[in-house]
């Protein structure tokens, strides 16, 4: 494809060198002009350790770095890429869009599509499009708020919903990897809003509703994606609609990082759920930065410009973005579903029998075709026994597998992601890597 890097692959199994000269070399020239080198911290490895690699292209289950490595990539943009790298009906689409001009600023056929294709596949009436998850669930909120005319946001500890203020109490992902509390530059106003309550726990739910009259929302992953992956116990979001509705408060259920990746229609596909909103993004936007937040139509028409709580956006619904999630969302039928849901199931279990085989402690832990490696034999429930696990012994399997040529999240708090195109030798390369990384997270677990 002409790409003007040296490609230096080697045989499945066999390690790179330690060094990487050509992304140490970017990350040093980014590191004195963007804060950490990174423009979105788990970028930067800090949980791991060592040089972040700066990809140049990909294709397929593919990823090639600056040095000219590729690595099967089980992060996929972190959810999005659920066709995998560089597909050619989405590249397609976007370059038929970009041939058109990149933004009017007006509506557009695109985004009509797009809703269109989400109302369908979903249980939200209308839709909004916004640019980036965290507009969606900040918007979302605002409008809870707005509905209700309350002001209280229930949230679980570890549950990540992007980097809005108030929600940014006890939040997993980025927050978690870096082991930060909470955020200097959240005010206390914008804290003392939110209650932080247990994943998974009803009886803590029931509890603040019963002492508290003031709260607008319940807002929830609709499984834990954030903390490592950690599903809803049975009836668990089922029972969260119920409180809130019995208290006049609403339940919006964040499906950004399931929605569209765990079915058709997202987790409420999996297990319907009586939400007043939901979010969404990654998928939705195929690899462009695209997002949304929907419900029904009697909460949805409470926004500007058909109501009064406002919202907007320059770039909002980018017909770029709208053809990219377009093309993702068209391609993706039942058997696309059906293949993702085989190879999360195989490279879990790949993954988990060589950690048992090599004696290492751990729990394999899944919501759907979302997936993540817990380095502790007890049980995980929430964000507390989610911390309970040995990050030590993670750290060395990631480095193993990236030396083989497995690029993993570089966080033991992030989900696993995993593509339709994982073929055979992209499979191959994955096995291959990880009885030696799982030897890795042997020794490093049994040092601590
Ligand atoms: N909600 C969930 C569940 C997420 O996983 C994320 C991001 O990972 C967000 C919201 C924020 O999305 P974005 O990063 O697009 O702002």
């Amino acid at each position: 494809m002409g790409f003007a890097v040296t490609t230096s692959y080697r045989a499945a199994g066999t390690p790179y060198p330690e060094d990487a000269p050509a992304s140490q070399a970017l990350f040093d020239r980014a590191k004195g002009i963007v804060p950490g080198g990174v423009n979105s911290p788990v970028r930067a490895f800090r949980a791991v350790g060592g040089v972040p690699r700066f990809m140049t292209h990909g294709e397929g289950p593919w990823m090639v770095d600056a040095d000219g490595r590729r690595y099967v990539d089980l992060v996929c943009s972190w959810g999005p890429l659920i066709h995998g790298q560089a597909h050619p009906a989405i590249i397609a689409a976007v370059q038929a869009a970009a041939a058109h001009g990149t933004s009017f600023g007006t509506p557009t056929r695109g985004e009509v599509e797009l809703a269109e294709e989400i109302v369908r596949r979903t249980p939200v009436e209308q839709v909004r499009l916004v640019n980036s998850g965290t507009e969606a669930t900040m918007t979302a909120i605002r409008l809870a708020r707005g509905y209700t005319g309350r002001s209280k946001i229930v949230k679980f500890a570890g549950c990540y919903h992007g980097h809005v203020d108030a929600l940014l109490a006890a939040a997993g992902s980025g927050v978690a990897t870096l082991g930060l509390p909470d955020s200097p530059g959240v005010t206390g106003a914008a804290a003392s809003e939110t209650i932080v309550l247990p994943y998974n726990d009803v009886a803590a739910v029931e509890a603040v509703f019963a002492e508290q009259d003031d709260i607008a929302a319940i807002i929830t992953e609709a499984a834990a994606g954030n903390m490592g992956v950690i599903a809803p116990r049975d009836g668990y979001n089922r029972r969260l609609a119920e409180i809130a509705h019995a208290n006049g408060a609403l339940l919006i259920v964040d499906e950004v990082m399931t929605g569209f990746r765990v079915s058709a229609g997202g987790w409420a596909g999996l297990e319907p759920v009586d939400a007043d909103l939901f979010t969404y993004g990654k998928v939705m936007g195929g690899g462009l930065p695209a997002a949304a937040f929907g419900g029904r139509t009697e909460i949805m028409s409470r926004l500007a410009p058909a109501g009064p709580v406002y919202q907007a956006g320059t770039l909002s619904g980018n017909p770029l973005a709208c053809a990219a999630g377009l093309a993702s969302l068209r391609l993706a039928d039942e058997a696309v579903y059906k293949r993702l849901d085989e190879v999360a199931s195989t490279v879990g279990t790949l993954a988990s029998d060589a950690l048992a085989a090599a004696g290492v402690p751990h729990r394999l832990s899944s919501a759907g075709n979302m997936f993540s490696i817990f380095f502790t034999d007890a049980e995980v429930v929430d964000y507390d026994s989610a911390k309970g696990q040995d990050a030590t012994a993670f750290k060395a399997f990631f480095h193993a597998m990236l030396s083989r040529g497995v690029y993993l999240p570089p966080s033991a708090y992030e989900s696993w992601f995993v593509s339709t195109a994982l073929d055979d030798a992209a499979m191959e390369t994955i096995e291959a890597a990880l009885p030696a990384a799982a030897r890795a997270a042997a020794a490093a677990g049994s040092d601590t």
